[in-house]
């Protein structure tokens, strides 16, 4: 027996409290949309690559990459995706979905957190409409990010989705992986999912939730001991991401079984019972710390040899905020890289500027007032690279003060591993310290490979964003009482 499996693409972590849309012309760059094999081999270490290896490993298995949209130009650093964008893209899918069917499954590579204008539940009226265009004998499969802020509309559409488990992200390719074995199982008749979903009322800000540590190191291990001890149980933990202004926002927990819906039940409901049990812990679990004691206890630990360091302001949502950079000129913090500060004009502006070349001006900041204020700075110019045609792929960095460096790059850049730094001519041996716009995923690199002893999260007193008092933000479309810690009693 055949079987068609048409494979889509539509992700983003919305952080809505951002001025700037996202637009539909965000998400059209070289290589976005892709559409056949161009789709079918695009991150081939994540979800997309793990779906397409099992499905080929599989007889008979003939896979369709229907046109779609890559993460947008902005990456994260952009809010509200336009109800223009949702439409455009999602109207090409339908449309290519029922010329080019009919298909056995659909593959939705999504992510959870987006937010789109207009639309409440964007990754299930995705589903909803996919599943209008296919009909009810297909197979919908979902693959998700932990931050997805997700209820039981997606899976009232789907068959099935797919959570990682890791924050840092490391099993994304796994997931991808079983949605194509749990999918083709499906379509074979050898497994008939029955899922429960159960919301759990609470939000944390997403620098709270790694897993590398207790609290959230036990929830994901309760939630393997759950898989490993009941054959064909699958449950996810949706850790939520509280920067979506969204009503269905914080944490879920959903479990899949096959043709048991009485173990999906117990599962999900003890997964939940436990996450509840321990919210004090979930909701405290990192220590933040002012720009200003951060940089001091830099500036210690740095005397006292406990390099490298990483200053890891967990709080920029732009990419553009100078508050770590104002506060590293105020203390006079010397052999600091930091990297990077989003400022598309000033990189316009020295285009081709050879290394050596002064450099005066102010950097950063302007985008919103979570990016602070514009800072001037005085320097030379260390490196830069004008040479793609992809504006979006330039950056410059700036030499200054005792052996401090400054990349600028268009857009927020998130920095995970040190050797993230090479592409901006950065040895990481010539510096004691790393300043740099993360909030767990840098983990990934500085800290689980043993590289920095020293690791200070940071935030500014205000204005911010990504911050941890989430009460400090206007959210529209939901209630923060609903949630712990914010509600009352
Ligand atoms: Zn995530």
């Amino acid at each position: 027996m055949s079987i068609r499996i048409a494979c889509l693409m539509f992700s983003h972590e919305t952080v809505t409290f951002l001025a700037n849309d996202t637009t539909k012309a965000d998400f059209i760059y070289p290589g976005s949309p892709a559409s056949g094999a161009a789709l079918l081999s695009t991150d081939p270490a994540g979800y997309m690559g793990g779906f397409v290896k099992v499905a080929r490993e599989h007889q008979g298995v003939e896979l369709i990459g229907i046109e779609s949209p890559l993460f947008p130009i902005t990456g994260t650093g952009s809010g509200w995706v336009t109800t223009d964008a949702f439409e455009h893209f999602t109207g090409r899918m339908v449309e290519q979905l029922r010329m080019q069917g009919p298909f056995d499954g659909v593959y939705l590579c999504v992510h959870g957190a987006m937010a789109v204008r207009g639309v409440p539940h964007p990754e299930a009226e995705l589903a909803r409409r996919v599943r209008d265009a296919v009909g009810p004998q297909a197979c919908l499969a979902g693959t998700f990010d932990p931050h997805g802020n997700e209820d039981d509309k997606f899976l009232s559409h789907a068959d099935f989705a797919f959570c990682v488990k890791y924050f840092p992200h490391y099993d994304s390719r796994l997931q991808g992986e079983r949605a194509a074995r749990m999918m083709i199982r499906a379509i074979r008749g050898d497994y008939a999912p029955s899922a429960v979903t159960v919301n759990v009322p609470i939000l944390t800000p997403t620098v709270m939730q790694w897993t590398g540590a207790s609290p959230w190191m036990d929830l994901v291990q309760r939630a393997l001991v759950w898989e490993a001890r009941e054959p064909d149980l699958y449950v996810n933990v949706f850790f939520g991401f509280p920067w979506a202004d969204v009503p269905d926002a914080g944490m879920t927990i959903q479990a899949t079984a096959n043709a048991n819906p009485a173990l999906a039940r117990k599962a999900a409901d003890d997964m939940a019972a436990y996450a509840w049990r321990r919210r004090a812990e979930l909701a405290s679990a990192a220590q933040v710390q002012s720009m200003a004691e951060g940089v001091r206890h830099a500036a210690e630990a740095m005397a006292a040899g406990r390099t490298p360091i990483v200053l890891a302001d967990h709080s920029d949502r732009s990419g553009a905020a100078t508050f770590l950079l104002q506060e590293v000129l105020d203390q006079g913090l010397s052999d600091t890289a930091i990297a990077t500060i989003a400022d598309s004009g000033t990189i316009a502006a020295y285009r081709n500027a050879r290394p050596g070349t002064p450099f005066e001006g102010s950097i950063g900041g302007r985008l919103d007032p979570s990016a602070g204020a514009a800072v001037m700075l005085r320097g030379t110019i260390a490196a830069g690279d004008w040479s793609d045609n992809n504006p979006a792929r330039h950056w410059m960095s700036i030499r200054f003060g005792d052996n401090n460096l400054v990349v600028l790059t268009p857009y927020l850049t998130q920095i995970m591993e040190p050797e993230a730094l090479a592409r901006f001519g950065i040895d990481t041996a010539a510096y004691k310290a790393f300043a740099i716009k993360s909030r767990v995923h840098f983990r990934r690199g500085f800290d689980d490979s043993g590289f920095a002893p020293t690791i200070l999260l940071v935030e500014p007193d205000a204005p911010f964003l990504g911050t941890i008092r989430l009460e400090a933000l206007p959210y529209a479309n939901l209630n923060l009482k609903d949630y712990y810690p914010y509600s009352q009693g």
